[in-house]
């Protein structure tokens, strides 16, 4: 583009092709940059949508069972306590159980 007068105009110099312009034809793209008409470009309409929140609550709920004992032993129907976590000791296994011998 010539350098040429208008009144109340002036040069400017477009941000993305780097052509010279006049101020009347250059304008603010939504990125802030200055640029001709041949440049400026629409904010795509996809960056306006708006998700819908995913609720992932459930319906209801129960509270915590307080009713369970916590204690350091198990005692089963017959009486007989056990830690809570119950390690079967070897004598304790029947014979024969874990035998894989023919
Ligand atoms: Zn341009």
């Amino acid at each position: 583009m010539k350098t040429t007068f208008k009144s109340g105009q002036w040069n400017v110099i477009c941000d993305r092709c780097g052509f010279k312009r006049k101020s009347n034809d250059v304008r603010e793209e939504w990125t802030g940059l200055m640029v001709c008409e041949e440049c400026w470009e629409p904010r795509h309409p996809q960056d306006f949508i708006r998700s819908i929140p995913d609720d992932q609550t459930v319906p209801f709920t129960r509270p915590d069972d307080s009713s369970i004992d916590d204690a350091d032993t198990y005692t089963d129907i017959e009486g007989t306590s056990y830690p809570p976590t119950y390690i079967i000791s070897p004598d304790a296994v029947p014979d024969g159980t874990n035998d894989n011998e023919i």
